[in-house]
């Protein structure tokens, strides 16, 4: 029988091919009594399959070879490595057993449901989200209880075109199935945010998220086409959309090797314009995509990346090294660096989350100021990297003129250390803010007195904009870039950054969205800044775009309060 299901696209693609579902273990544990005398046996078998798990880490670490989702994978293990050595959950099933001579299967399982019914009733979403990771090491024991396998390789019968079909997939099981070539993978689970969408971004795997029941419905060897364009999953399709999806799945294919040859191309309109397309990094293990992809420079580089997960702090030496290895690779291109953006769902490790709202407390620059030493290290890091190459400071999140005014204090104060030390950095180095919040963009004026240069945070303004948490998926309906008063925002602070001379991009999602090309160059934006291996077609687009055919319609878009209206006027600008 065909069927559709709807997801999330998580990385675009098309994939024709046969389902490897994923087993679960969870569903096959039993639950029988022990005899007293064998507690320390079934104990001890509890003990083998944690220490089975535990070497299934440490091959898989030291099976990942360098490269950009390395830093992501090591960070993901080490959180399955925390929660499997956590004796909330060893010792505590070691107790069940004891206490209730049950099977070390069904004590396991007990515990994992007290836990994850503990974090279902935490506040934080990313918190909460942590839930899952909870599951996934917990059925990776069971798996080695149960004497599964890691890893089942799929049948041989269509080798090749395996699609992984899973209820939710870590990190650390994407990477043990990369090997193995599936060719897609859906799961029930996931958003747009988590760790597993992450991943595959940068494995570059057309896949599909958020399916709810795809492991029930999908048969182990159903044929399966999997858009990851459209987050559509087609089972069992007629032999008539079929042969669709492969015409689609070769222009797609086409599209991209095109696409290629724009790498050492110009980003220029019809009307010759240049526009700057930079790359957003996040760690500089990212510089060799934004080099494949011809990136004119980093718009952003997420600094905090370089804080998570880990015990302890980076140093001074460390940042400056990880600064100037990408300033020095860049070789003069622009380089722009936030401040660490921590705080909300990006945090330290070892700083426990209370904050009823986290993303309305103690993020980004407040959380800097508010650690003035831990600040100071990081600007005096980025101070001394300058000097080898075209570096530009970024501070996130802004809301008043007072954030402003102590930041720059702080810049100055670094500087002057340094000058103390004679030691060399770019003293004209630029220093520019981030507009993601409401009242920072009304109110862009006061900010634009103050700094070099403006980079509109897309991803946050829409979350601060619409009071819509993005990384919450049950309000992900209602997070729309294309709301007129997130429009009306965008294309002020453009045009006040223009009046004022003062160069000014967008960092977030949008500026990677096909769609908001046209308007957002109609609103006047020159400088996009994006994820890397959205560079070129967002650069195909800016080569068919003529500035005055489209200035006006965007306008109008900009103006118009009926979602109808705006949308056709969108098509009509796109077309
Ligand atoms: C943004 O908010 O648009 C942005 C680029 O910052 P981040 O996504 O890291 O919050
Ligand atoms: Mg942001």
């Amino acid at each position: 029988m065909s069927f559709i299901l709807h997801g999330i696209a998580v990385s675009s693609g098309i994939a024709i091919g046969h389902a490897h579902k994923t087993a679960s273990a969870a569903l096959e544990v039993m639950h029988y009594l022990i005899p007293r005398n064998q507690i320390d046996t079934e104990t001890k078998r509890l003990d083998d399959a944690f220490a089975t798990v535990r070497a299934e880490f440490d091959t898989l670490r030291s099976s990942v070879s360098d490269g950009p989702a390395l830093a992501e994978f090591s960070a993901f293990l080490e959180l399955h490595h925390m929660i499997l050595d956590d004796p909330t959950l060893m010792e505590a099933a070691r107790d069940i057993i004891s206490q209730t001579q049950c099977n070390a299967e069904w004590a396991l399982a007990q515990q994992k449901n007290v836990l994850l019914e503990q974090f279902e009733a935490i506040d934080d979403a990313y918190l909460r989200e942590r839930k899952t990771d909870v599951e996934q090491v917990v059925d990776r024991v069971l798996k080695a209880l149960l004497g599964h396998p890691g890893y089942q390789p799929p049948p041989s019968r269509h080798s090749g075109d395996h699609i992984l079909v899973a209820r939710d997939l870590s990190p650390a099981d994407i990477m043990q199935y990369k090997p193995h070539q599936f060719t897609a993978f859906l799961t029930d689970m996931g958003s747009l945010t988590s760790h597993t969408a992450i991943v595959a971004r940068s494995l570059n795997i057309p896949s599909v998220v958020a399916l709810h029941h795809a492991h029930q419905l999908i048969l182990e060897g159903d044929c399966l086409v999997v858009d990851g364009c459209q987050g559509i999953i087609i089972v069992n399709p007629d032999k008539y959309v079929l042969d669709e999806y492969r015409l689609r799945q070769s222009q797609f294919e086409l599209e991209k090797q095109k696409l290629r040859r724009l790498k050492s191309v110009k980003a220029v309109t019809l009307d010759g314009t240049t526009i700057d397309l930079l790359a957003n990094i996040e760690l500089p293990s990212d510089l060799e995509q934004v080099k494949e992809n011809g990136a004119a420079g980093i718009g952003l580089f997420r600094s905090e990346f370089l804080f998570m997960n880990r015990d302890d702090l980076p140093g001074e030496e460390e940042q400056f090294e990880a600064y100037r290895t990408v300033a020095t690779q860049m070789r003069g291109k622009p380089v722009t660096i936030r401040t660490f953006d921590l705080g909300a769902d990006k945090n330290l490790k070892y700083v426990a989350q209370t904050a009823a709202n986290p993303a309305l407390g103690l993020r980004a620059i407040r959380l800097s100021l508010s650690e003035p030493q831990m600040f100071l290290t990081q600007l005096r890091a980025i101070l001394r990297a300058s000097k080898f190459g075209n570096i530009k400071i970024l501070i996130p999140m802004l809301s008043n003129l007072n954030e402003v005014n102590q930041t720059l204090h702080m810049i100055e104060y670094a500087k002057q250390t340094l000058c103390n030390e004679q030691t060399d950095f770019d003293e004209k180095i630029q220093i520019g803010g981030m507009i993601e919040i409401p009242a920072a963009a009304l109110s862009v004026e006061i900010f634009l007195q103050r700094l070099d240069f403006l980079s509109i945070g897309t991803n946050d303004l829409i979350q601060y904009t619409l009071a819509v948490d993005r990384v919450d998926d049950s309000v992900a309906h209602l997070y729309d870039p294309f709301h007129p008063a997130v429009l009306w925002l965008i294309s002020r602070v453009i045009q006040l950054s223009a009046r004022a001379e003062k160069p000014v991009s967008i960092c977030g999602e949008m500026a990677g969205d096909l769609q908001f090309t046209r308007l957002l160059l109609g609103m006047g934006l020159q400088q996009f800044s994006m994820y890397p291996s959205q560079l070129l077609a967002i650069k195909n687009q800016i080569l068919k775009s003529n500035l005055p055919d489209i200035i006006s319609l965007a306008q109008r878009i900009v103006r118009a309060d009926n979602p109808e209206k705006m949308h056709q006027l969108l098509m009509k600008l796109n077309s």
